[in-house]
């Protein structure tokens, strides 16, 4: 169905940061299908995981046990950390959302079910998460939307704090606004909005799902607050292409849902859990957070140097260049045509989120292209 734009390249093979299209020409690619292959294309251990999964067992559906889900689940909460917390397997980053949001409306009891999220945020396209995605003219086609969900101005505690009537059970974030153009909060807000929940006794959900597994340059993006969020949602890197979200939450808050509240046909199947087991056992062998914080720092630095670029923005290897003129879909339809991929995150800058494995070299290839098309569309 006509839901993007016509595509200018179409891909056939992708290994590490490197994508071929079907003309055999070769691409960056600094953005990595938004945030997912975290790992690289192709990655051969995670290649090697999901083949052995496919032929030993691919699904028996929920109503029975398996062994891989579970494992991805205490490596999940174990690198969560704080208390002890249960996870909900769902296929993608909306559905972690509206596992969250379901668990909150449960927790929270009949007349709280309303949640606060942000301007600017992107939670989901289910109706659910659309209403949640703090984007007014995204909305507009689809009402009535679900109700339950209001909007406060990202980074503004006293506005949050305005906005908590006793039937808001929930505040909903993400700890850096990825799709909203790669927004960054004040460093207090995070810890602000943590104590406002536990003054109001309100459930703080933090959506992860671009921000964690590495890409910030901390395991998760809450933590370079240092708070402990009661719900934690993620999705894109955990399956580094194989479609696997997963919805963490606190134990009390998790025992809110009983059997029959809440479930999935192919959630947590043995297949995208091999694949996302494999994932995190790579992201933990080689310390995919350290080197997402030095890359981000060389990219951050050579982006800030080129010429056009007004400002630089965002965490680790999810940065967003703000470009001194609106023109950010010319060039990167420009540099897409150069050998590099890059996205208009808005009119006017460009996001950057490539393989927590780019190369020191690569990023300087990646901003030599880019040097090249910002001086011809200055010409
Ligand atoms: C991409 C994204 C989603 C939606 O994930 P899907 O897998 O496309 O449903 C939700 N929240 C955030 C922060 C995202 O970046």
């Amino acid at each position: 169905m006509p839901t993007y734009p016509p595509q200018a390249v179409t891909f056939v093979r992708g290994e590490g940061t490197v994508l071929w299209d079907d003309h055999g020409k070769r691409y960056l690619d600094f953005l990595a299908g938004i945030g997912v292959t975290s790992l690289g294309h192709a990655n051969p251990v995670v290649a090697d995981a999901i083949a052995e999964q496919a032929r030993t067992l691919l699904h028996v559906s929920n109503l029975y046990g398996t062994t891989v889900g579970p494992e991805v689940a205490a490596t999940l909460d174990r690198l969560i950390g704080g208390p002890a917390g249960k996870v909900f397997f769902a296929n993608s980053g909306a559905e972690a959302n509206e596992c969250a949001i379901k668990l909150a409306r449960k927790w929270g009891g009949r007349g709280r079910h309303v949640v606060l999220s942000a301007y600017g945020s992107f939670h989901g396209r289910t109706l659910a998460t659309l209403h949640a995605t703090g984007q007014p003219a995204k909305h507009e086609a689809f009402q009535p939307l679900p109700e339950g969900f209001r909007h406060v101005a990202y980074s503004d505690l006293a506005a949050l704090e305005a906005a908590v009537t006793p039937d808001v059970v929930a505040v909903l974030l993400e700890t850096v606004q990825g799709e909203g153009g790669v927004q960054v909060p004040d460093p207090s807000y995070l810890v602000g909005v943590r104590r406002l929940c536990d003054e109001r006794g309100l459930l703080f959900i933090v959506d992860e799902v671009q921000t964690g597994l590495g890409r910030t340059g901390r395991w998760f993006g809450f933590q370079h607050a240092g708070i402990q969020p009661d719900v934690v949602t993620l999705a894109k890197a955990l399956g580094n292409g194989v479609p696997i979200g997963a919805c963490w939450a606190r134990a009390e808050v998790a025992d809110a849902f009983v059997a029959g509240d809440h479930g999935t046909t192919l959630g947590g199947q043995p297949l995208a859990a091999a694949a996302a087991r494999a994932v995190l056992a790579e992201m933990e062998r080689l310390d995919v957070p350290t080197r997402a914080a030095e890359a981000g720092e060389r990219l951050a630095k050579g982006l800030g140097a080129l010429p056009g670029v007004a400002a630089v923005r965002g965490q680790g290897l999810l940065l967003a260049a703000e470009l001194e003129t609106p023109s950010a879909k010319d060039v990167a339809s420009a540099a897409l045509a150069a050998g590099l991929v890059v996205n208009p995150v808005t009119g006017s800058a460009l996001r950057f989120e490539p393989s927590l494995l780019v190369t020191d070299d690569e990023i300087d290839e990646a901003l030599s292209i880019l040097a090249t098309v910002l001086a011809e569309g200055a010409r």
